[in-house]
């Protein structure tokens, strides 16, 4: 497959270059070899993609919304019916295995694309009666919305975004990272097709100085972002100084609880999919496994012979469970957190290298466990967005509450228990957005997705989307004369 684009960027309606940006080199991760060379936008093409967005928006809110919800729906069923093509390029762009993009990528924006085109002819106010006097609301968009993505799933992240706000009626302009410029361009493609007004969905490429300049843009209403807590706080910062909504969706050091009366087999296959897929570059990973002391052995036992058997290489190749890391800075980073676990006292019980025969070749890195880890080690602190699972133990509910709270982050949570009472309970004492009891990471679009505390503000997917892609109009009506004091 021919990875590079016709052209960087994709503004009203069609593909556009501007020799001047920077040069983007996009990089196989499974192999180092430059597959796209592309270009960061300059500040004409910011400019053209802003006013392009900003006059196809006037024009969508024409279309009925059922019209928008069609459009949505066709480009749902383009996704799917190009899955195989889609995921060969998400694989490219991110290194992932096909084994999963084929499920988990474009299907996942399709699905994204058809909730809200179901919604869109929903999404309405309502009337409150006075007496006499009423008043009514409308539901409005908010106008320019701009998507700003992590380079871990660049497909669903554009979908996620620009689902919700085409199907209320907003335009948007969207920048996917750098490292993983490929995908989007595609939506924006297959929007054009479904049949949405030219500039309705944009594409700019570049690096953090783009997004900044697009979040800032007096013509910007909204800004969405999925990246790290330090780039939140400049986007939300920059966000702040025009009054703009924002959504943050940033990062996490989700807690998963295996209780002593859990399934075993089940909960070391939560926390295998909890650290491992997507070779640990995702958000919501549950990188502190909390297990009660008396299962430990077990579970431990468990968790190495399981991962053992994890393939590992090419992500072309269907039978690859386990692709490489998004780039050698990623691998470097993360070789790091590992070296920094060992010298504080944590105990190596899987992996931790890089696996044998693929040191020379892409960013691989082996899946790794550590035991003994304690609250306070780095490994346990901070995100590590790659393959590492730490493991500390506790004995009590209540202490793993507050040892499982005790972080700035609160995205994700998992209980395994086969206490209903107790799995309801722990649930509820937990800070993050968004929980599981009995399995982990599963994001279906009709659940709200976002975090508490430093890992975000906003909720994507479901009808709690709705309220941060649409702004309420609270029109009063008067039926008799208006009283005045003289
Ligand atoms: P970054 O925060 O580095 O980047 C996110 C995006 O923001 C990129 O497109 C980046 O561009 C852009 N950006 C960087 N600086 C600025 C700026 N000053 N103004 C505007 N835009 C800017 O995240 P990563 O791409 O490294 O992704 C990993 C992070 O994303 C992790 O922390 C992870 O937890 C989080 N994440 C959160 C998810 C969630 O839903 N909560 C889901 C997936 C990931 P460029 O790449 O060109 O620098």
């Amino acid at each position: 497959m021919d990875a590079q684009p016709t052209a960087s960027h994709f503004v009203d309606g069609a593909y556009c270059e501007d020799g001047a940006g920077a040069t983007i080199e996009c990089v196989f991760a499974a192999t180092g070899d430059v597959i796209a060379r592309l270009h960061s936008a300059t500040p004409a093409i910011v400019d053209k993609a802003l006013s392009s967005a900003k006059r196809a928006q006037k024009e969508w809110t024409g279309f009925a919304p059922v019209e928008r919800g069609r459009v949505l729906r066709r480009a749902a069923d383009i996704l799917r019916e190009r899955n195989r093509e889609l995921s060969e390029l998400e694989t490219l762009d991110t290194g992932k295995p096909l084994q999963e993009t084929l499920v988990a990528d474009a299907a996942s924006g399709a699905d994204a694309l058809e909730y809200f085109a179901g919604l869109a002819a929903t999404i309405t106010g309502e009337t409150m009666p006075l007496g006499g006097d009423f008043v009514y609301t409308l539901r409005e968009p908010l106008g320019v919305c701009v998507g700003i993505g992590a380079w871990n799933y660049p497909t669903q992240i554009a979908c996620w975004k620009a689902a919700p706000a085409l199907a209320c009626g907003n335009a948007m302009v969207f920048k996917p990272s750098e490292v993983t410029p490929l995908c989007a361009l595609k939506l924006a493609e297959i929007f054009i097709e479904a049949g949405a007004p030219a500039g309705l969905f944009n594409v700019v490429q570049g690096y953090g100085d783009v997004g900044a300049a697009l979040a800032t843009d007096p013509r910007t209403d909204k800004v969405s972002l999925t990246g790290s807590v330090p780039t939140g706080r400049k986007v939300y910062a920059g966000a702040a100084d025009g009054i703009r909504h924002v959504t943050m969706e940033l990062g996490g050091k989700s807690p998963l609880i295996v209780f002593e009366d859990a399934d075993i087999e089940n909960a070391v296959s939560a926390a295998i999919n909890g650290n491992f897929y997507s070779t640990g570059q995702i958000c919501s990973n549950g990188t502190r496994v909390f297990v009660h002391n008396d299962i430990e052995a077990h579970f431990v036992s468990r968790l190495v012979e399981r991962t053992k058997t994890a393939k590992i290489g090419d992500p072309r190749d269907e039978e690859t469970q386990l692709g490489p890391l998004i780039s050698k800075a990623q691998r470097e980073k993360v070789l790091n957190y590992i070296e920094m676990a060992k010298a504080e006292g944590a105990t190596l019980a899987y992996g931790g290298g890089v696996p044998d025969g693929l040191a020379d070749t892409g960013c691989y890195i082996e899946p790794t466990i550590f035991t003994g880890v304690t609250d306070e080690m780095t490994v346990a602190c901070e995100e590590v967005f790659g393959p590492v699972l730490s493991i500390l133990t506790f004995s009590d509910e209540c202490e793993v509450i507050a040892r499982a709270n005790d972080t700035p982050f609160g995205l994700a949570a998992g209980v395994f228990t086969r206490d209903l009472t107790r799995a309801h309970r722990v649930v509820a004492a937990l800070e993050a957005g968004t929980c599981w009891i009995n399995t982990y990471n599963l994001t279906p679009v009709e659940a709200p997705f976002g975090g508490v505390k430093l890992s975000g503000v906003g909720r994507e997917n479901s009808k709690a989307a709705i309220e941060h892609y649409s702004q309420i109009k609270s029109v009063y009506v008067a039926m008799g004369d208006v009283e005045a004091p003289y």
